[in-house]
């Protein structure tokens, strides 16, 4: 048994046990320009641990977020099935809340604004808080004005004195990145209107688990929320889980509709996905243990596939560089002798190396075709297997690392 020297973020517990040391990673999204190529870049502890007490599974090393979040190469933009999800949940949260024109909708970690756009073309007022400059700089010139701060207490107060108080609050994919998550839960509190919603979606915790992935921990993710973790941290800051859905974005997303406690009665997805989550074993550290075990016998299983391929003489690229690609290439000791290059569609990428592997990423449309691609971003794999159809007719395979390694070909397509 081995204990984090850690206090809980959320609970403040001192009894976080590890269950899973993915080593010493560099940080992921992080990518190394050219120039920089004979440096070698910092590494540091990438370890899961669970807290016996509100459950909550974190990360222990926290790289400071000045430094991770001050340049992001992460577009949101970029593939079409973030587009029309963000498109969908502005509908759908407008409607289900009676959001009226000029309403505020804030959104937290708001990217290239593509989220807050969506709102914008419902008549709504929108206000976008993200820290890394570049994309700030992106979403102010797509004409979605936005804060480049970190959302916390003081930015709320802010907020609130500048716009007045939001009907709505949104936390895409990022509640799990927030180093000040108490400063944060009160800032929500202080900046919701007394009938206004907060919506945070998570990575969910139950959904990593039952895929096996682990590719999903990186050092921007502090947190893996349960529905049960999550309503341990909210509620001591007078907020509560009124309603939850999940989501099949990145693999599986934990949405959870919040209120000011007491100003909405929890539907029954809450009871029911909580009763899920304790028939899961969600609350135990066993789950975990056995979770951490699926992800070596994966290693072995994809290690054994590369070989197979490179044994043949074929060649593989790996086919986009997402930040979980990074956590996955490193745990598993992958570099160039097994995968030659990523391609990439987001020019931001391009001609940078992956960090650790240093697996060089190039221009997707300028790189001659591989045999075989590895499907880092295994989320979207739909998507690919329609855009890629003519590769996997021509003789071209998908390696597939998760849930289970496993090799696709044109037999495996759908007629
Ligand atoms: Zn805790």
């Amino acid at each position: 048994m081995s204990f984090f020297d850690l206090a809980c973020r959320s609970c403040g517990s001192r009894r976080v046990e590890l269950f899973l040391d993915l080593g010493e990673q560099p940080h992921c999204n992080r990518l190394i320009p050219p120039e920089l190529a004979d440096r070698q870049e910092p590494a540091y502890p990438l370890r899961a641990g669970f807290c016996h007490d509100c459950t909550l599974v974190q990360i222990d090393y926290t790289i400071p977020k000045e430094d991770m979040f001050s340049d992001y190469p992460y577009v949101s933009g970029t593939t079409r099935t973030l587009t029309e999800h963000f498109q969908d949940t502005a509908r759908r949260l407008t409607a289900a809340y009676g959001l009226a024109e000029g309403d505020l909708v804030v959104d937290i970690g708001s990217n290239d604004g593509t989220a807050l756009k969506a709102y914008q073309g419902l008549g709504l007022r929108t206000l976008g808080v993200e820290p890394a400059g570049n994309v700030a700089a992106l979403a102010k010139a797509a004409g979605v004005p936005t804060l480049n701060t970190f959302f916390n207490d003081p930015t709320a107060e802010t907020i609130l004195e500048s716009h007045g108080a939001a009907r709505l609050i949104t936390a895409a994919g990022v509640f799990f990145h927030l180093e000040e998550l108490h400063s944060v839960c009160e800032g929500v509190r202080r900046l919701l209107a007394p009938d206004g919603v907060f919506c945070v979606q998570a990575i969910y915790l139950g959904g990593m688990i039952e895929n096996t992935a682990f590719d999903q921990i990186y050092h921007e993710h502090l947190c893996y929320y349960t529905l049960r973790s999550l309503s341990a941290l909210l509620e001591p800051h007078g907020l509560e889980v009124f309603a939850v859905d999940l989501k099949p974005i990145h693999g599986g997303t934990l949405e959870a509709h919040v209120a000011l406690k007491g100003a909405r009665s929890p539907a029954d997805s809450v009871a029911r996905l909580r009763e899920a989550e304790a028939a899961a074993g969600l609350d135990r550290l066993d789950t975990y243990q056995a979770f951490a075990e699926r992800v070596w016998r994966l290693r072995d299983d994809l290690v054994a596939a590369l070989e197979a391929q490179h044994a043949r003489g074929r060649t593989v690229h790996a086919y986009s560089a997402p930040a979980k690609g990074a956590t996955l290439l490193n745990a598993f000791g992958l570099d160039t002798r097994l995968i030659a290059c990523a391609v990439e569609r987001n020019p931001l990428k391009f001609n940078r190396l992956i960090p650790g592997a240093r697996i060089p990423i190039r221009d997707e449309a300028a790189t001659p075709r591989p045999d075989a691609y590895l499907m880092l971003a295994w989320n979207f794999l739909d998507e690919f297997l329609v855009k890629e159809r003519g590769f996997l007719e021509a003789g071209g395979e998908f390696i597939v690392p998760v849930p289970q390694v496993r090799v696709i070909g044109a037999q495996d397509l759908p007629r």
